[in-house]
């Protein structure tokens, strides 16, 4: 089996999707006040991506090692199934994640960026290191993304996913439809027309 196929083969089994949070869904910097505020940058792809997870069936939570009520936030607005904050040890708390949701190690993806998220990493059904991890997190991963963390990272695994079980399409179609926008077919002949009525370029 080549590789993209192990990939895929495992891809089709997962029912949970976990995160962390620095240096996957933002690029590991962090903005401190001196009142010791905090502010991340996110990338509000990987938000989209929590909502077609959540619609393609796929249970969702983020692992942080910080006291971060930045990424609790952020967790709450996108709708994440749970959040654990200050995770010293995230490989007990996959597990623990797990049987929370009732859902078996293998059928569980982890997405992680540096050594915290190794023992993570190492029960993971599916272990997924972004692009910019270093070697020792990336030789514990199946899959490495394309993007850097912070770059639409979580975005990449959820379409990953989400294509290895047949319904990336019909989500991404659900989740246009759901916001106003016409099935696709339809707004193929519209797009067509449209510059031309106007005397436009069709693209
Ligand atoms: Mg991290």
């Amino acid at each position: 089996m080549t590789a993209r196929g192990a990939v895929a083969r495992r891809a089709r089994r997962i029912r949970l999707l976990v995160t962390d949070v620095d240096g996957v869904l933002t690029d590991g910097r962090m903005v401190l006040s001196e009142r010791g505020d905090e502010l991340k940058f996110f990338h509000s792809r990987d938000g989209v991506a929590v909502a077609l997870a959540n619609r393609g069936g796929l249970r969702t939570a983020f692992v942080t090692g910080e006291k971060s009520p930045v990424a609790q936030a952020r967790a709450d607005k996108l709708g994440v199934g749970a959040v654990v904050l200050e995770a010293r040890r995230k490989g007990e708390v996959l597990e623990d994640l797990c049987a929370q949701f009732g859902i078996s190690l293998d059928a569980s993806a982890y997405i992680g960026d540096d050594l915290l998220d190794v023992p993570a990493l190492q029960r993971a059904g599916l272990a997924i290191a972004v692009a910019d991890a270093p070697r020792e997190v990336t030789e514990v991963a199946h899959f490495v993304t394309r993007a850097r963390g912070g770059q639409g990272a979580l975005r990449e695994c959820v379409e990953l996913i989400l294509r290895a079980q047949g319904a990336w399409t019909a989500t991404v179609e659900a989740y246009v439809t759901e916001h106003g926008g016409r099935p696709r077919r339809a707004s193929r002949r519209t797009i067509g027309a449209f510059p031309r009525e106007h005397g436009g370029h069709a693209p």
